[in-house]
C-alpha cells in the first residue's frame, strides 16, 4: 500500500490508488492534540508516494538494517533460548559465519540445527548441528547420491582448487571457509568464502581480486585439463557483471572516468529493473565493452599466472580434495604452507 500514484497500469481509479487517497484523507483528519500515532513499515521506501512522506504524515523514518555481527549473536541467543543447547555452542562464531543473515535466516538456521540433532537422537543441540545447518542453508543440501564419473570429479576438484588457491594467494580477498566437491544444490562443487567483517563499500582492488577468484576455476581447467567445461558458466557471468558494474556504475575504469553509464528504469508495479536506458553513443558503448573485456581479461591472466607459478600446490590441493571431498580453511592452509603470502593473515583494514 502507498505506492507512487499514477505509475503506469490501472489509472486513477485503480484500487491501490483509492486506498492511498483514503488513507491520506484520514490522516489529515487527525487533530494534533488527539495523541494518535500512526506507525507503518515498508521494505520498498523507494516506491512510496511522496504525499505520504510530507511533514505531518509519515515524517519520521527509522531505518532497520540487517543485523550486524553483535546483533546476530543476540538473535541466535533469542532463538536458541528454548532449545537444550550443548556447552560447546559458541554464538559468536556462528554469528561471524553468517554475514548478511536476517533475523528470519537465523531462526531458520537454529531450527535446522535442532532438526538435525533430533534426527541423530541427540539430547542436546551442539555446534556440529549448527554448522551442518549453516552449510545446508548457505551452500544447499548435499546430494551424495548423485552419480558423477571419475573424470567429472577430477575436473571439479581442479576447478574448485583453482578458486581456492587464487583466493588464498591474492591478499585482501575474503578468506576461504570451506571447499567441497560433494554436489550441493545445483553445483557440482563449491568454494565458500566468508568475509571477515561486513563491508559497506568495496574498494576496486577487492573487486578485481574477486573477479580473479571467480575466474580461478576456469584458469585451472585451462592449465591442467587443456580443455574447458561448462561448469564455469556461472563464475564467468558473475565476473562479467562485476566488471561491467565497475565501469558503468561505480566509475572505476580509468579510461571511462567517474561517470555513470546507462539509466535504469524500474517498472513500478512489477518492482523490477526491466530495461536499461542507453544514454550514451555507439562509440562510448564500444569503449565500455572494451574496458569490460580488459578488466576481465587482465584478472584471468593474473589468475592463470598465479596458478602456473604454484602449479604443484594446485595439484596437491585437488588430490586432497579428491580424497577427502571437503577441506576447511586450516587444511587448505596446511597444503599451501609457506607459499601463503604473509599479508593475507592481516584482516582487511
Ligand atoms: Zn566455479
Amino acid at each position: 500500500m502507498g505506492r507512487h500514484r499514477g505509475a503506469g497500469l490501472g489509472g486513477g481509479h485503480d484500487e491501490r490508488e483509492q486506498t492511498l487517497n483514503q488513507l491520506l484523507v484520514e490522516m489529515d483528519g487527525f487533530e494534533s492534540n488527539e495523541g494518535v500515532i500512526l506507525v507503518s513499515a515498508t521494505n520498498r521506501p523507494d516506491v512510496l508516494d511522496p504525499a505520504l512522506l510530507r511533514p505531518g504524515r509519515f515524517d519520521r523514518q527509522v531505518v532497520v538494517p540487517l543485523p550486524d555481527v553483535k546483533g546476530r549473536e543476540k538473535i541466535f541467543e533469542v532463538h536458541a533460548r528454548k532449545l537444550p543447547v550443548a556447552d560447546d555452542v559458541d554464538y559468536a562464531v556462528l554469528s561471524r559465519g553468517t554475514p548478511g543473515a536476517s533475523g528470519a535466516d537465523i531462526e531458520n538456521l537454529v531450527n535446522e540445527g535442532a532438526l538435525n540433532a533430533a534426527r541423530l537422537n541427540k539430547e542436546k543441540v551442539n555446534m556440529a548441528d549448527f554448522e551442518f545447518a549453516k552449510d545446508k542453508i548457505l551452500m544447499g543440501t548435499e546430494r551424495r547420491s548423485m552419480v558423477i564419473s571419475d573424470l567429472e570429479k577430477r575436473n571439479t576438484a581442479y576447478h574448485e582448487a583453482g578458486h581456492t588457491l587464487i583466493a588464498r594467494m591474492i591478499p585482501g580477498t575474503d578468506p576461504i571457509h570451506k571447499v567441497t566437491i560433494i554436489p550441493r544444490g545445483r553445483a557440482l562443487g563449491l568454494t565458500q568464502q566468508l568475509p571477515i567483517d561486513e563491508k559497506h563499500t568495496y574498494p576496486s582492488k577487492y573487486l578485481e581480486g574477486n573477479i580473479a577468484v571467480l575466474l580461478g576455476g576456469r584458469a585451472a581447467e585451462e592449465l591442467v585439463l587443456n580443455d574447458f567445461t561448462t561448469g564455469a558458466g556461472n563464475d564467468i557471468e558473475r565476473a562479467t557483471n562485476l566488471a561491467r558494474k565497475m565501469v558503468c556504475e561505480w566509475g572505476m575504469s580509468e579510461k571511462m572516468g567517474p561517470l555513470s553509464y546507462g539509466k535504469k528504469e524500474e517498472q513500478i508495479f512489477l518492482g523490477r529493473e526491466f530495461a536499461t536506458h542507453k544514454d550514451y553513443s555507439e562509440d562510448t558503448a564500444r569503449k565500455i565493452d572494451e574496458e569490460v573485456v580488459s578488466i576481465v581479461q587482465r584478472n584471468y591472466d593474473r589468475a592463470k599466472s598465479l596458478l602456473q607459478k604454484h602449479i604443484d600446490i594446485l595439484h596437491s590441493l585437488s588430490k586432497e580434495l579428491l580424497e577427502k571431498e571437503v577441506l576447511n580453511s586450516n587444511e587448505i592452509d596446511a597444503i599451501i604452507g609457506s607459499a601463503l603470502p604473509e599479508s593475507h593473515a592481516v584482516p582487511n583494514e
